[in-house]
């Protein structure tokens, strides 16, 4: 099959892309929550620089901006323990503003 990330050819039984490293829709899905360490590290960037993003406008006093980028970062990875913890606190922020 083909990778959707880059468009290289792969095997039909490979979990991930032997290019790019992507996870390949049919033969990843059982997969997807336990041994994924190219995943999680591919999902981890994204997230982590969303996250740092969210964090600026928290910084500048911008909670509905921080909140997308918090819930954004969340999307692409649910184990960003930072996000989690940041996205309470811009409701926090939020819910004293009301
Ligand atoms: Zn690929």
């Amino acid at each position: 099959m083909y990778c959707s990330m880059c468009g290289a050819l792969n095997p039909n039984c490979s979990d991930f892309c032997g290019k790019c490293g992507s996870p390949l829709p049919k033969a990843s899905h059982k997969k997807y929550t336990s041994s994924t360490e190219k995943l999680r590290n591919g999902g981890q960037e994204g997230s982590e620089e969303l996250f740092n993003k969210g964090f600026d406008f928290l910084k500048l006093g911008e909670p509905e901006k921080a909140l997308k980028c918090f819930d954004e970062a969340l999307r692409i990875n649910l184990g960003n323990d930072k996000a989690w913890r940041f996205k309470r606190s811009a409701l926090e922020l939020l819910s004293m503003r009301e």
